[in-house]
């Protein structure tokens, strides 16, 4: 380690050009490096790769003979490292070469030192350039493959054989426990690969802290299968969303909506999530994050509100057209980020709209424009959400009391300040809010901002639910008092009405 080749000295310096994830695992292969002793690679064990050498008993010698050698590896070559064991040594040692001349050395190679050859004969082939982007294995590598891989890649070529290291913990079971077969805990792969899907598997992996040791067992499992449940439901609703879209749909960003240009603004800062995870390695919080998007801005925010617009709304809207071009775009950056992953139902997703002649593991991460960043507009929302998650709780306890039944039951009076009044101009409430009707009411007479009373914040004036005046109209179920009022169209509201006409109109022409 420390003779003319310096290798301790050579092997911490190359250290210092690799990526560590997660950062601690760097003192703990500089310090193993900085204090392992002299490194032995003969072993005497039973069995192993043999250290397959002749040592010449009249002077000690090793015998240095290229025809010997090339005898052994011809025999390796054909019938494996057991043919040192199995072979009379005269095989090897030819014609003119007295075996009992001869000591056959029945020592072993190190394995430590095996498996830290593997750069010198799996890198630098086409397509795996050498050294390689990365290494990963369990945190008792650094002792040995990381190690060996390491010392042995600087001793023969100067350089680590890797540019980032990535560490992660061993599986336990549900409890923490180590799995062993006595204790009937052994969770194995192929099983869950055969029950739940590799699918789940994997994303069991990237919604685990990998950093450290990862649990698992069944009750784990089951909800991980819920988890991903709920992104295969967020591509199919998706696909429904976007059936029959065209590229002439499309509406350029400065015609969309706020609401559109939110559901972009997040898109683009998990992209910016992916995009670091790709290139450092910590993938750790990526996929719980992609997740709570689906679930909380997608499913029970956005997609929820916009189910008004994409099922009753004419096609040629410009909001209905602006929501198509969004759902467009959430499809394209939901299956390529959840692709290396989810690659079976990305896939499936993926070619429902494009034919299966196209693969979603051939398509690059989109680039997300910088005009979609706007953390100005991302504050705004988040008070617009605030005040929408009060009120759809007073709505919840007029269901919950039976005052009303569907939520477009209702209609809502809003009291606010003017200062939220004017923070909160052009919001359309009764769209954000899915009731029929709401009623904003300024009080002059406070300046209190609303916010989530969840979020300790004061409430003044709580929105008071009653039930929405007029008739149901049969296609979109808002309760308006303009039901009806078109005579050629009974039962439907005027927007209803109209897009009716026009859909009659396009089929008669
Ligand atoms: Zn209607």
């Amino acid at each position: 380690m420390d003779g003319d080749s310096a290798l301790r000295e050579k092997a911490l310096e190359a250290l210092e050009d690799v990526t560590f994830v997660p950062a601690q695992a760097r003192n703990r292969l500089t310090s193993m490096v900085r204090t392992r002793p002299d490194w032995c690679i003969s072993r005497q064990r039973a069995w192993g790769v043999p250290i397959a050498v002749f040592v010449e008993k009249r002077t000690g010698e090793v015998l240095r003979d290229a025809e010997v050698m090339n005898r052994v590896v011809e025999a390796f070559r054909s019938e494996g490292a057991d043919a040192w064991y199995s072979a009379p040594p005269e095989r090897f040692l030819g014609e003119g070469r007295n075996p009992d001349d001869y000591e056959q050395v029945f020592d072993i190679v190190d394995v430590w030192f095996e498996s830290g050859s593997t750069h010198s004969f799996v890198l630098g082939r086409p397509g795996l350039s050498f050294p390689a982007d990365l290494y990963l294995e369990g945190s008792d590598q650094h002792r040995g493959w990381f190690q060996s891989s390491l010392l042995e890649s600087v001793g023969t070529r100067g350089v680590a054989p890797f540019r980032a290291l990535v560490t992660n913990g061993f599986v336990l079971d549900e409890h923490g426990r180590k799995m062993s077969k006595s204790l009937g805990n052994v969770v194995a792969p192929q099983d869950v690969n055969d029950s739940l899907g590799a699918d789940v598997l994997r994303l069991w992996v990237m919604n685990s802290d990998t950093n450290d040791d990862l649990r698992i067992g069944k009750e784990i499992l089951k909800q991980q299968g819920e988890l991903y449940r709920r992104l295969r439901n967020t591509l199919r609703w998706l696909l429904g969303g976007l059936d029959g879209f065209t590229e002439a749909e499309t509406l350029p960003y400065e015609q969309l909506p706020e609401l559109e240009r939110w559901v972009l603004h997040r898109l683009s800062e998990l992209g910016g999530l992916v995009a670091r995870a790709v290139e450092t390695h910590e993938w750790v919080g990526v996929y719980p994050a992609l997740h709570g998007f689906c679930t909380t801005d997608l499913s029970a925010f956005y997609f929820d509100i916009r189910k008004d617009t994409l099922y009753c709304d004419g096609p040629a809207t410009p909001t209905r057209r602006a929501v198509r071009t969004v759902l467009d775009i959430l499809h394209r950056c939901l299956s390529t980020w959840l692709a290396p992953v989810l690659v079976f139902t990305a896939e499936e997703a993926w070619c429902a709209r494009f034919g299966r002649e196209n693969s979603v593991h051939e398509q690059a991460f989109m680039d997300m424009p910088v005009e979609w960043n706007d953390p100005a507009l991302e504050e705004r929302w988040t008070r617009v959400r605030a005040v929408r998650r009060v009120i759809t709780t007073e709505i919840e306890g007029a269901r919950r009391s039976g005052q009303i039944g569907s939520s477009l039951q209702a209609q809502v009076e809003l009291t606010l300040s003017e200062e939220e009044a004017a923070l909160f101009a052009g919001v359309d409430w009764a769209e954000l809010a899915i009731v029929s009707y709401v009623d904003v009411v300024i009080d002059p007479t406070s300046s209190s901002v609303y916010v989530d009373a969840d979020e300790g914040g004061t409430l003044h004036g709580a929105p008071v639910v009653s039930v929405a005046a007029g008739e149901k109209c049969v296609r979109c179920w808002k309760v308006l008092p303009e039901t009806g009022a078109d005579p050629e169209h009974p039962g439907l509201c005027l927007r209803c009405a109209s897009v009716v006409a026009d859909s009659k109109g396009l089929e008669r022409a």
